[in-house]
């Protein structure tokens, strides 16, 4: 059941001011209020063919145009893509000195354009690209313009927009001349993790401490079907911290749940944040003493 605005928005709040220490994991929903399509619907199935795997891209020159085809036209939807109210009401989250640490699914790094720094890019970022022969790397739009000189007629296309910066254009694309390591000649790849690929385990490792330096988890936006992300509510719930979900839809870790708000994110969230700062402008405005005994009494609490 969804709730109104005005309660998830209070709800949240008080999660927060409970928790000042937030875990929060990010996904898909985050970036949708940003124009960029998301993969699955609200029931967390697939609404479209699932992206292309790490094996596949790896082992077939088709693959490969056919991806860096497609891309040449659907990369622009995630580049010109501005940070969504979500974005910023978590950047304001971090400068309020809530959040320990952001995990994000996502690859547009919209969380750093909207100010947050704490940020790990758990499945890497789409606007760089890495040899997986010998580890160079370039920024994406370098490589995008190299081919775009190469195919001045596939650059020429227009398809609607698909998720991770792919387009549906269905084309012969055999001709189509992929621009490959400047330095070795070998596989270029966006540097993001594919399904079937595996997180470079110091990312994991860095998510895991901020994890372990937290009070809470806070799930924004994600169905958390990917392993690699349901794989911290777990940890999470084995170390007995409450688990908080903002989402449209249902979520893989439902069952590990102690708090969900099934509600729009950008409203919920800019309502929760002005909630915060309302509350912290009044503690602020308040005479010392009372400070100083407010803080005193939340030390011995702690300390009890
Ligand atoms: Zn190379």
């Amino acid at each position: 059941m969804q709730k109104s605005v005005a309660q998830a928005g209070a709800e949240l709040a008080h999660f927060i001011e409970q928790h000042p220490k937030l875990w929060v994991i990010t996904g898909a929903g985050v970036s949708t209020d940003s124009g960029i399509p998301d993969y699955r619907d609200a029931s967390g199935q697939w609404k479209r063919s699932p992206p292309v795997q790490h094996g596949e891209f790896m082992a077939s020159q088709q693959v490969r145009k056919r991806y860096w085809a497609r891309a040449l036209v659907g990369f622009k939807a995630l580049r010109e893509a501005q940070p969504s109210g979500a974005h910023k009401a978590l950047a304001a989250l971090e400068a309020m000195g809530f959040i320990e640490l952001l995990v994000t699914q996502n690859v547009d790094r919209l969380h750093q354009r909207a100010g947050s720094r704490r940020v790990i890019d758990l499945h890497g970022r789409a606007d760089l690209v890495k040899c997986m022969s010998c580890d160079y790397q370039m920024m994406r739009h370098a490589m995008h313009s190299e081919m775009a000189r190469m195919n001045p007629a596939f650059a020429a296309m227009d398809a609607s927009h698909a998720p991770d910066g792919d387009a549906d254009l269905e084309a012969d694309f055999s001709a189509f001349r992929v621009f490959d390591c400047p330095r070795c000649g070998g596989i270029l790849k966006p540097d993001v993790v594919y399904y079937g690929d595996v997180v470079p385990p110091p990312r994991r490792l860095a998510a895991e401490v901020g994890l372990k330096n937290a009070q809470a988890v806070l799930a924004v936006g994600t169905s958390l079907m990917v392993f690699s992300g349901y794989r911290f509510c777990r940890e999470a719930h084995a170390m007995g911290l409450p688990i908080g979900s903002l989402s449209l839809g249902v979520t893989r870790a439902d069952a590990l749940l102690t708090h969900q708000w099934r509600a729009p994110l950008t409203p919920v969230l800019t309502h929760a944040v002005e909630q915060l700062a309302a509350l912290h402008r009044t503690l602020d405005t308040q005479e010392l003493p009372s400070s100083q005994n407010r803080q005193g009494a939340s030390r011995s609490s702690g300390s009890a």
